[in-house]
């Protein structure tokens, strides 16, 4: 399979081309057409597989098909939640390879650094926040970010959100998105706890294995 027989739109094609993908890697051909029919996702992958542009992919495409920029000021309609720094750098970084040529933006937040340059970012609008629990909380608490207009949840890593101690924090925010959304989970192992936390978050997931 190639990317080409996923049905993407055009700039997302030019952009995956531009990043030199040629073919889907499995969780990639499983998800995304599974994605593209807003389906939930309960997807057991590790990081490596291509996970990040599984759900960036037609996230960006979906945002993209509704206008999500072009109704006058932005909001937080996609989240994305991930354990560390470093990953949430790394899927700002997918996001903004993968949507070179659409006109949606992001922004990325996490703790252990000052919060001015993060609050002055959602300040001037946001379509897709990928965050680390504990800031996104304090944000929240400080009322910079509403997650009341939020569409797409993705729960990345959630066996690491669990060791790394988050299960509170991940709990709060969950409780404060929409009912009527897309949401994604995305685990490396499905121990019976990190099961029950994805049944209380997904809708008749479909559950892709790599
Ligand atoms: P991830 O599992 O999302 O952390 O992705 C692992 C690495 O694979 C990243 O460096 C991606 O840029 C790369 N990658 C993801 N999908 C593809 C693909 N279809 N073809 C080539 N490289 C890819």
């Amino acid at each position: 399979m190639t990317f080409s027989e996923l049905e993407l739109i055009e700039p997302i094609q030019k952009a995956l081309k531009l990043q030199g993908y040629v073919k889907p890697t499995p969780i990639q051909a499983q998800a995304i057409p599974l994605l593209l029919q807003e389906k939930d996702l309960l997807g057991c992958a590790q990081t490596g597989t291509g996970k990040t542009a599984a759900f960036a992919i037609p996230i960006l495409q979906l945002l993209h098909l509704r206008g999500a920029q072009s109704k006058g000021s932005r909001k937080i309609k996609t989240l994305i939640v991930t354990p560390t720094r470093e990953l949430a750098i790394q899927i700002g970084e997918s996001f903004a390879d993968y949507g070179k040529f659409l006109h949606l933006n992001h922004t990325v937040i996490f703790g252990g650094v000052g919060q001015k340059a993060q609050t002055d970012a959602l300040h001037k609008g946001v379509d897709i926040l990928i965050a680390t629990p504990g800031r996104l909380l304090d944000l929240m608490n400080q009322g910079f970010i509403s997650l009341k207009d939020v569409e797409f949840f993705v729960l990345d890593e959630a066996d690491r959100m669990l060791d790394m101690g988050f299960i509170h924090d991940v709990k709060k925010l969950i409780a404060a998105l929409p009912k009527q959304r897309q949401s994604l989970f995305f685990s490396a192992t499905m121990p019976p706890a990190i099961t029950q936390l994805a049944n209380t978050i997904l809708k008749n997931p479909v559950r892709v294995e790599v």
